[in-house]
């Protein structure tokens, strides 16, 4: 597989499809579903392959992609699942990403936020961080910081202090690569932390109704920062500090990326795009 991020232990990053359901507007139309799968892979159906090469003027995609190994391929998957073997398996270690990338409607929402009957990865994951937090040696303290952020058309939105102009990416040898000036909410409940989200979700750029113009080019990134310490050190619910401490996206962050895609024809190119997102992420 071709790598262009190269993270110190490709352990650390996991890379996940989940094909939406065709669902029942899909099935009305009589659509069908383009491609085929296994557990660990996926691939064009032969007979779109063929199709789209021959409308196509570009490369052979469906030759790209007829093997495209991920950690996981899911299918007519729950939340629960997708949770429990992407996310779910990273969080005892002390920094958390998720990310949701797809195009519009493939289920970045749906995976990410959920709904009440339906909850996504995000309430399962912090549901689980204060769990584990709750049941953990007393002498432990810990520190929990979260950020949230759009990036639009190449710029940088803090969604968590919107007014905020000129948001960075800088490098340093010692904390990796880190946004500045960014935000970060301390959070002591999962009420909290649902709160942030919900706050942020309001300061997004985008309305429901420019959803399909606007969406490719947004992403968001939310990040909970879990730090834990012996207590008898230094006090580190000190401010200052945590304010100087900045996330690190890279290094040994630990990140479950989960790709959306449509399962359907005419959603093709977009779904080539993220695929190919995936394939070097990895
Ligand atoms: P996005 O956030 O990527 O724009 P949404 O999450 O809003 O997309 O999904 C679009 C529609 O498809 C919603 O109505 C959602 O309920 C439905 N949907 C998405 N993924 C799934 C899934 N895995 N199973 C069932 N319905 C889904």
């Amino acid at each position: 597989r071709s790598s262009v991020l190269e993270p110190t232990n490709p352990e650390n990053v996991k890379v996940a499809i989940r094909i939406k359901p065709l669902l029942e507007d899909d099935l009305r139309e009589n659509k069908k579903s383009i491609w085929m799968n296994s557990a660990h892979s996926i691939g064009l159906n032969p007979e779109f392959d063929s199709k789209y090469n021959r409308q196509s003027t570009s490369h052979s995609y469906g030759i790209i992609f007829s093997a495209l190994i991920a950690d996981h391929v899911f299918t007519g998957s729950s939340n629960e699942v997708v949770f429990e073997n992407i996310v779910s398996p990273v969080i005892n270690s002390c920094v958390i990403g998720y990310n949701a990338y797809g195009q519009t409607a493939s289920g970045k929402s749906y995976t990410m936020s959920g709904h009440q009957t339906e909850p996504g990865v995000i309430p399962r994951a912090i549901d689980q961080v204060f769990r584990l937090i709750e049941e953990s040696n007393e002498d432990k303290e810990y520190l929990l910081r979260v950020s949230f952020l759009e990036i639009y058309n190449e710029t940088i939105r803090d969604l968590l202090a919107p007014e905020q102009r000129d948001i960075r990416i800088c490098e340093d040898r010692k904390r990796g690569i880190y946004l500045s000036p960014l935000k970060e909410e301390i959070v002591t409940c999962r009420e909290h932390v649902m709160s942030v989200i919900n706050n942020g979700e309001m300061n997004r750029h985008i309305s429901e109704t420019d959803f399909n113009t606007y969406s490719s080019r947004s992403h968001t990134i939310f990040q909970m920062v879990i730090e834990s310490r012996d207590r008898s050190h230094i006090p580190f619910r000190d401010s200052k500090l945590t304010r100087i401490l900045q996330p690190s996206l890279t290094g040994n962050a630990k990140v479950a990326i989960i790709c959306t895609i449509s399962p359907v024809y005419e959603n093709l190119e977009e779904t080539i795009n993220t695929l190919k997102f995936a394939s070097r992420v990895k």
